[in-house]
């Protein structure tokens, strides 16, 4: 195939589509090689070519090959190679009608994104590890989450099959995002040998765990309501589980979220043990992490609290409660009296009895 052939054969569009760049009603986009807040990219599906007008890029104009070059930072023959290879991929698209998303394609370029000063810095600030969990970075490359830290979202088979986006600027209401498809859970479906399972609030507090290299699994929930079906489905697939341990937030919708999921859980596993992190008040994994040495965990973990469910007691209808089972271990532990509210009096009521807090005043590990 002569370069002619290949540049009649192949649309720029295409092209776009290839690297899940769209173009505005004027063809236009932000360019992908400045950091670019208006479009100054503009396409000429015509001709297929390309010319960036920003004054601070050095991008120039080009067409299709050109393109590739840039993208994929390769050689002229190399684009060339993958222009072909677009080509054909086009006429199998077209016959077969799919113009799927390649999350595992899509991901690995994300993946590269992530050395920016920016992003390293928002990394940072979370006390999130790059080289220890995987994460990657969009910044306009792709229309959706734009500007967010990207995390993988798994099928049980491991692939990816959706993401979840944290916004580098953290605004309070608009910081998660999650694409309309959303599926899939994180980090994975757990392994089918877990005994103990750790169920956060949230993705980065799952990703906080993950990074201490605990020998128990962990899965995140997407926020307090954000048990799934696929949650449900997957722990209750779960043969040699043992435990499930509830690390909410320390605070009301937190424990609200203990409270309304035991019974859930306890359904699907009705043998396995149910217990909760005391998470101290106004704190979640994330936060405890940035503030304290990962030992914080390990005595957290350690001084968990298992909720009696009491089954027996269902049909005299009398209350089952929470107690705690571990005594704290040493002066910096200071009680505190907690009461759970119970909705859902008939058959759950749940009372946590000087449950063992950590002040945050005490609990500075020097
Ligand atoms: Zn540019």
């Amino acid at each position: 195939m002569e370069i002619q052939d290949i540049k009649t054969q192949l649309s720029i569009t295409v092209v776009l589509v290839h690297y899940y760049l769209t173009t505005d009603r004027s063809d236009r986009l932000c360019c992908p090689w400045h950091n670019d807040k208006t479009p100054s990219l503009q396409i000429y599906p015509k001709t297929n070519t390309w010319t960036c007008f920003s004054s601070s890029c050095n991008a120039g104009s080009g067409d299709q090959i050109d393109f590739i070059m840039k993208m994929e930072n390769c050689t002229k023959h190399e684009a060339i190679m993958k222009a072909k290879d677009l080509i054909g991929r086009e006429i199998i698209n077209k016959k077969t009608n799919s113009l799927k998303t390649d999350y595992n394609q899509l991901f690995s370029q994300f993946k590269r994104n992530i050395k920016s000063e920016k992003v390293k810095q928002y990394l940072d600030s979370r006390n999130l590890n790059h080289k220890q969990i995987e994460i990657g970075y969009n910044a306009n490359t792709w229309s959706y989450l734009k500007h967010c830290i990207i995390f993988p979202l798994r099928n049980p088979t491991n692939e990816i099959v959706s993401f979840y986006g944290r916004s580098i600027y953290d605004k309070e209401n608009a910081k998660h995002f999650y694409l309309k498809n959303r599926s899939g859970l994180y980090p994975s479906y757990p392994k089918e040998e877990t005994k103990t399972l750790i169920l956060t609030e949230a993705i980065v507090d799952a990703a906080s765990l993950l990074q201490l290299n605990l020998e128990m699994e962990v899965l995140a929930m997407y926020g307090t309501n954000g048990l799934t079906e696929e949650h449900t489905e997957a722990v209750s697939q779960l043969k040699y589980l043992e435990e499930i341990i509830f690390f909410m937030d320390g605070d009301e919708p937190g424990r609200k979220a203990i409270e309304k999921w035991t019974p859930v859980i306890k359904e699907l596993q009705p043998k396995v043990k149910i217990s909760y992190v005391a998470t101290p008040e106004g704190e979640d994994v994330n936060s405890l992490s940035k503030s304290h040495e990962s030992d914080i965990f390990t005595h957290l973990l350690g001084n968990r609290i298992e909720i009696q469910t009491a089954q027996q007691d269902l049909f005299s209808s009398s209350e089952s409660s929470i107690e705690k089972r571990k005594v704290a271990e040493n002066g910096r532990f200071v009680k505190q009296q907690s009461d759970f509210d119970s909705s859902n009096q008939r058959t759950y009521t749940t009372k946590a009895r000087q449950q063992n807090i950590i002040s945050k005043e005490e609990s500075r590990m020097d």
